[in-house]
């Protein structure tokens, strides 16, 4: 929110004098340096590539940037691609889509994905531009099929990509952009950095307020 305000503030002050060069709106690189915010910002700079460790040595390495003020072992830390993180299927004979027995839905706790966007109130103008562009859809009902299975089927919480089949065989995807939650987990996780996230227009999304 901080960070907002202040990039308010250099928008108003390039606005009052007609100047939109790199040089006036860098005004709010020095203005965030100067803020509270940096302090904030600068002790957690290793903390998400910490968090992404896996085992014992994640627990280590957060403690010893607690005491180190955001140091920790090594600083920085490398930031390695999310997308990294996925291995290719090895069998290709893996089903396209989840059995829906595998899943524990209780209707309380648990709870489907449909049921859950409806819960968060997200809402968007059905006739703003999309906010989700997919350079090459090929890529994804070709490569990213064969090898991932469309991981974004999955790991969208708001069930805003679906794979859809024709009677021939050929699949397409199908996209529900107004479902969306704004988690960008779509642009960070994609195996192949085929989808460009961009902001929706305001005002939309969910509904923060009842949460
Ligand atoms: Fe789904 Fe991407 Fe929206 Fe997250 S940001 S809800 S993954 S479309």
């Amino acid at each position: 929110m901080k960070s907002g305000m202040l990039a308010a503030e250099a928008i108003l002050a390039a606005l009052d004098c007609e100047n939109y060069s790199a040089e006036t709106l860098g005004a709010y690189a020095q203005s965030v340096d100067r803020s509270w915010i940096k302090k904030e910002l600068y002790s957690a700079r290793n903390f998400d590539q910490a968090l992404s460790q896996k085992g014992v040595g994640k627990f280590i390495t957060i403690g010893a940037q607690y005491l180190s003020g955001g140091r920790g072992f090594v600083d920085p830390m490398e930031i390695k691609k999310d997308r990294l993180s996925l291995r290719k299927l090895e069998n290709t004979t893996v089903p396209q889509t989840m059995s829906p027995e595998t899943q524990d839905l209780d209707g309380k706790l648990y709870l489907d994905k449909l049921t859950g966007l409806y819960l968060s109130g997200t809402t968007h103008e059905e006739n703003q531009p999309c906010h989700l562009n997919i350079p090459d859809q090929s890529i994804c009902v070709g490569e990213c099929f064969d090898n991932y299975r469309c991981p974004c089927i999955r790991f969208c919480p708001a069930q805003v990509y679906e794979l859809e089949e024709d009677p021939d065989g050929s699949r397409r995807l199908k996209l529900n952009p107004s479902n969306c939650l704004h988690c960008k987990t779509c642009e960070i996780k994609d195996p192949y950095e085929n989808i460009i996230w961009t902001c929706p227009e305001g005002g939309g999304g969910p509904k923060y307020s009842i949460l």
